[in-house]
């Protein structure tokens, strides 16, 4: 119903779409960047100031180093397809959080936090960079505003048509925190399947750009399913295809990952 939706009002409104780096995919835009990117700022910094933040260390500075060339990738990659104005108000953070659960996330603008709970899967720095590169992807696909539009579609049935008349709807808060998993438990972000498997693709590219080696990008998928069902489901297990449909996809892109790899 949402997809239908969604679809029809693209082909209707090529104002209220854009296209997903990489992929090409086209997907519904009816909340503006800006709105979204305000909201995140307020979320994240809610997020950190209830948090353990950890500020110093070798944990905390390989998360920052990671995240900063992994954003080096991103704003390379935007640059090379004249899409630079794609990551305009991206205001980056990445912040380690001294947390057990198994997770990771990156809300839209570019604000990154990775629980120490995920690092004994993520294991050594390359590891970590696919976590942070399947994450960011999330981010600069616009997933989040894809879900927030979809909703806000559903939600109006005026919706549409007011895009149709030049108006963007306003995005609500609600919406918003629906969106970005905040809603219902604390950093779970709620994304599709496709959604998922484009983030591993976008993910695989911008690693192997920051100088990451894609090829263990199966490693890590396999560690993972290897713990899976033994704790509470992070992002990445919660509504991904199966481990072994993702281990299978990510392997028919590593080819196409590995021109961009240089050590
Ligand atoms: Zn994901």
């Amino acid at each position: 119903m949402l997809k239908k939706l969604a679809l029809a009002s693209c082909l209707l409104v090529a104002a209220g779409c854009t296209t997903v780096p990489i992929t090409g995919r086209r997907q519904l835009s009816l909340v503006s960047d800006a709105e979204m990117n305000a909201m995140a700022v307020t979320e994240y910094q809610k997020v950190l100031a209830s948090s353990k933040v950890i500020t110093s260390g070798t944990q905390a500075a390989m998360v920052k180093r990671v995240g900063q060339r992994i954003q080096q990738a991103v704003e390379t990659y935007f640059r090379q397809q004249n899409q630079s104005s794609q990551l305009e108000g991206y205001a980056w953070e990445f912040n380690l959080i001294d947390d057990k659960q198994e997770n990771a996330w990156c809300m839209p603008g570019g604000k990154v936090a990775v629980y120490t709970g995920i690092l004994p899967i993520t294991q050594d720095e390359t590891g970590l960079a696919v976590v942070m590169g399947h994450e960011i992807a999330h981010a600069v696909a616009r997933h989040s505003s894809e879900r927030a539009s979809q909703q806000q579609a559903a939600q109006t049935v005026g919706g549409v048509v007011s895009t149709a008349v030049g108006q963007t709807p306003t995005l609500s808060q609600n919406v918003f925190l629906q969106a970005v998993g905040l809603g219902s438990q604390l950093g779970l972000l709620k994304y599709g399947r496709s959604q998922e498997s484009e983030a591993d693709h976008l993910g695989l590219i911008f690693m192997a750009m920051a100088g990451y080696n894609p090829d263990k990008a199966v490693d890590f998928w396999q560690r993972m399913d290897a713990r899976e069902g033994t704790a509470s489901p992070p992002e990445f297990l919660s509504t991904h295809p199966s481990n072994g449909t993702r281990v299978a996809a990510i392997q028919r892109e590593l080819p196409e990952a590995r021109k961009y790899y240089k050590p």
